[in-house]
């Protein structure tokens, strides 16, 4: 049996880590803090990227095809531990859309169901939504997920499918011997022997990959949302306007997001974002000016240039796989992202061609 160490416990490494299990692999999974509390934790849980007709093809093909992942894999992870991870198809509606035509024309051609409500429509879907203008659409299939609670079925589902779960262990090191892969050693001192090792530590793995001569464009993006307390079904589906959204929980909470800050590994909140936050949600929905801020949090996207992921094996380094990069969308893109690594691990024919996510592609430059 191999033995395959993934290095970062978010929804990237998690996933991979269960699609190496379901192939027979002996997974460890190494986080330098606890499971599943950074990007994937903070994320909105949204199960599109936010304009995807703005995205390429390579974001959208991991998309559909996680799409499809998701409802059976909600099944799975519900029925090993019991935590509802909350997806619900909520729709997406949109605001304000300049690019309408384009967003037409790309959804008739993907086939994805939608409709172009006028102000009339948008009062019925959402009653507590102000007055609408012009140039809106809506997507009905779009759906959510309680990232929290998917993650923390996700531990439960690795721990209970017999895979080693080690936080507090910072990898600091991937060792290589005569181009293959071998071992990796964390910052505690602890040396694990590997036969595969996966990068799949979001924000953080350009460093990792510089160490292994590759400088893959992977920088963090500052995120922060807010969530604040309303009454149950005061709004229904997922509202987006000029980059920022709405997404009403089941029990009334209200997420509102969210910022883009190139600022580093600087994960503060800023008074400037909480005032923008809840003035745009305030603007759209007056009756939240009575909501409550329960909790105003902060992430780091794992931010490169067109958001598509690297997925695939190191150029020379026998053993060596990369599953990072995912950006805006890696909710979303998580799980077609981890059948894809998986798929190219056990040397399978992949239903998606990997070459799109290749680390060979322009953006690669030597360290
Ligand atoms: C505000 C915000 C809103 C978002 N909304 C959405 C959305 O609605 N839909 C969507 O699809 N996506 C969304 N995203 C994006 C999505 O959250 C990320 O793309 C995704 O979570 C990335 O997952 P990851 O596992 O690569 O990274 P992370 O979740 O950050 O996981 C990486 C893990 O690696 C660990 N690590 C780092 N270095 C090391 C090391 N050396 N050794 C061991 N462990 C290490 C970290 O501690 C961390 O736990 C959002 C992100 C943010 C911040």
């Amino acid at each position: 049996m191999k033995t395959c160490v993934i290095i970062g416990g978010g929804i990237i490494g998690m996933l991979t880590g269960r699609s190496l299990l379901k192939r027979g692999y002996k997974v460890t999974l190494l986080e330098k803090g606890p499971f599943g509390q950074e990007a994937s934790w903070a994320g909105g849980g949204i199960l599109s990227p936010l304009y995807p007709w703005r995205y390429p093809d390579a974001v959208n093909r991991l998309v559909f095809a996680s799409q499809r992942l998701y409802p059976a894999l909600i099944n799975e992870l519900m029925a090993v531990s019991g935590i509802d991870p909350e997806r619900i198809r909520s729709g997406m509606l949109m605001l304000g859309v300049d690019d309408l035509e384009s967003a037409k024309r790309w959804a008739g051609q993907k086939g994805v169901n939608f409709t172009i409500p006028d102000a009339a429509a948008i009062q019925k879907l959402e009653p507590v939504l102000v007055r609408a203008n012009a140039h809106n659409l809506y997507f009905p299939d779009i759906a959510q997920v309680r990232n929290p609670r998917f993650l923390k079925a996700l531990q439960e589902y690795l721990r209970h499918n017999g895979a080693t779960m080690l936080t507090e262990n910072e990898v600091t090191q991937i060792e290589a011997s005569q181009n293959q892969v071998v071992a990796v050693k964390t910052k505690e001192g602890c040396r694990l022997q590997a036969d595969i090792v996966v990068i799949a530590n979001g924000a953080w793995s350009g460093h990792l990959l510089k160490q292994m001569q590759i400088n893959l464009q992977i920088q963090p993006v500052r995120g922060q949302m807010l969530l604040l307390r309303a009454r149950p079904e005061l709004i229904n589906r997922i509202i987006l306007q000029e980059n920022r959204y709405i997404i009403p929980r089941s029990d009334g909470q209200v997420v509102v997001g969210s910022t883009v800050e190139y600022v580093g590994f600087d994960k503060s909140t800023t008074d400037q974002a909480y005032s923008d936050l809840r003035r745009f949600a305030i603007e759209l929905i007056p009756e939240l000016t009575k909501a409550t801020v329960v909790r105003h949090w902060a992430g780091l996207r794992p931010g490169c240039g067109n958001g598509i992921p690297f997925i695939g094996p190191h150029p020379e380094i026998g053993g060596l796989y990369i599953n990072a990069g995912h950006f805006r969308n890696g909710i979303v893109m998580a799980p077609a992202s981890a059948e894809l690594i998986a798929g190219l691990i056990n040397g399978e024919d992949n239903v998606i061609d990997a070459s799109a996510y290749s680390l060979f592609r322009p953006q690669l430059q030597p360290a």
